[in-house]
């Protein structure tokens, strides 16, 4: 352990309150404020953020601005600086947050998805280490994001190898999904400053591509993704997205730490979005949820078992076994509500079974965040039968709000998420492992029948669940570990140089 504070900076191509299209702008947002405050006795360490500055972001003030020697040019960065602020124990603290703005490359509409996503994101890559000096900072560590700030580590390990300001710097990047890559071609090698050498499948190359995502896997110091479980399936050709020889390469490097979710702003007990506040000595205020929610969807309002689902509507998520199941599924008496947006094919799905049960099944697409809580707050049931799952936050939160969570057992849902046994009282969802819409109904019914039969027991899953931490606090703590372990690693390194 070390006995001073940290100086951390937290790189992110998304963060919360600034910019979100996923459960990664959760993480950045609440990982810092945890960051600010654990360590010994609580004094906290030096926790800073950068991200980009995208157009709809109106938040800081002015810092600075520089030339950043990129792609045979310089290109200027303007770093405006906001905050995000920690409570905790009574005490406050404040986090500053860069943000990195070039107006060619961020001033558009929308965040990603553009032709040039290379060079937008290795630029600012390059523009945060060059901020550093300029703050006159010099952090021990840089924790990256995700494949948009995979170049730091690479940057780090190549131009400014020989630096003294920045060769001391520690990197662990960390894997929110290995499905988003960030692959582009061969071309991109100039864009990141680096000669052909570099296109070779010891350093960047990746199936005739240049990978963002490898440099990050690659040149730094420690990696991590956010669940133990999807460390280790990631290690698999099945599930490893091609990376997987990459990942059992560095597998002793390779660490798994859940996420957490925000215990203040997702609280049963003082959520201002939801109907009726309840928390472990008042869920019968719960049901007042339900019936909020069903009037909300145009459902019938009565005291039958309600399954929640809020979702992106994409691959991942496990929505065909849905769909294969629910003609079965809707034979009993329940209703089934359903969040979601993403792709037409799903939606189209869910359209086709609304009308086909129209006084069964709610159905909102789109992106909704304070439906989102009252659905959390109102079903009974929460599914989540994901083909894979990086962590989950949905889970959580349904926990949180004591909605039994319906899980495939994959990822980080099979590392929060414990199957009920009627003996022993233990365990706090239900779940399955082979992907197959068989097993999903099979675990529902499960779920069904200790709602239906045994409400007493259902009672005290829903108390237990109430009382479950999966707050940031322990993981907090385990990211600090993982800090100063990559930290000892940089200083044994330099010591042998
Ligand atoms: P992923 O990051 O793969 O989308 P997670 O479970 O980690 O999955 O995080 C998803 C987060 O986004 C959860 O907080 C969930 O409640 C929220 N969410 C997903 N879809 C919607 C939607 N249509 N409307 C509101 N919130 C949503």
């Amino acid at each position: 352990m070390f006995d001073r504070p940290l100086k951390i900076l937290l790189v992110s191509p998304e963060v919360v309150p600034f910019a979100k299209t996923g459960g990664l702008a959760d993480v950045a947002g609440s990982l810092p404020k945890a960051l600010a405050v654990v360590g010994n006795d609580n004094a906290g360490n030096d926790v800073r953020v950068a991200m980009p500055r995208y157009q709809h972001i109106e938040d800081g003030s002015y810092k600075t601005d520089f030339p950043v020697p990129f792609n045979n040019r310089h290109e200027t960065a303007i770093i405006r600086e906001s905050a995000i602020v920690s409570h905790y124990r009574g005490i406050q603290k404040t986090i500053p947050v860069y943000l990195v703005d070039n107006h060619h490359y961020f001033f558009r509409e929308g965040m990603y998805m553009f032709d040039d996503e290379a060079e937008r994101f290795a630029f600012f890559s390059k523009a945060v280490l060059e901020m550093l000096p300029r703050l006159d900072w010099q952090p021990d560590v840089i924790h990256c994001n995700d494949w948009q700030s995979g170049p730091i580590p690479l940057f780090l390990r190549t131009h400014y190898r020989q630096d003294p300001f920045y060769n001391r710097i520690a990197t662990v990047f960390t894997i929110h999904n290995l499905q988003y890559q960030g692959n582009f071609p061969k071309r991109s090698l100039k864009i990141l400053g680096l000669g052909d050498e570099f296109f070779h499948p010891e350093r960047l190359e990746f199936y005739g591509s240049v990978s963002f995502m490898k440099a990050g896997i690659l040149y730094s110091d420690l990696v991590s993704t956010v669940s133990r479980t999807y460390a280790t399936e990631i290690q698999r050709p099945d599930m490893g997205e091609r990376m997987d020889g990459l990942l059992r390469k560095r597998s002793k490097d390779l660490y798994g730490i859940v996420n957490g979710i925000n215990y203040h702003e997702f609280d049963p007990a003082t959520d201002p979005r939801i109907h009726r506040n309840y928390d472990k000595n008042s869920i019968a205020n719960k049901k007042e949820n339900k019936y909020a929610i069903q009037k909300e969807m145009g459902l019938p309002i009565k005291d039958v078992p309600l399954i929640g689902l809020i979702t992106r509507l994409v691959d991942q998520k496990g929505l065909d076994l849905i769909s294969e199941i629910i003609d079965e599924l809707m034979e009993g008496e329940l209703q089934f509500v359903v969040l979601g947006s993403g792709d037409r094919y799903y939606e189209q799905m869910f359209e086709s079974i609304k009308e086909r049960y129209p006084e069964k099944i709610g159905l909102h697409l789109g992106f909704n965040a304070i439906l989102a809580q009252r659905i959390y707050a109102g079903a009974d049931m929460f599914l989540m039968p994901s083909r894979f799952e990086p962590c989950g936050l949905g889970q959580m939160i349904s926990l949180r709000y004591g909605t039994i969570p319906i899980v495939r057992y994959t990822g980080g849902l099979a590392d929060t998420v414990s199957d009920y046994n009627p003996d022993t009282g233990s365990g706090n969802g239900f779940g399955f492992y082979e992907y197959s819409g068989k097993k999903l109904l099979r675990t529902i019914k499960r779920a069904l029948q200790l709602y239906c039969e045994k409400p007493d027991q259902w009672d005290k899953l829903v108390k237990n669940a109430l009382g479950l931490d999966f707050s940031w606090a322990r993981s907090g703590a385990e990211y600090l570990q993982l800090f100063q372990e990559a930290i000892n690693m940089r200083i044994a390194l330099q010591r042998i140089a």
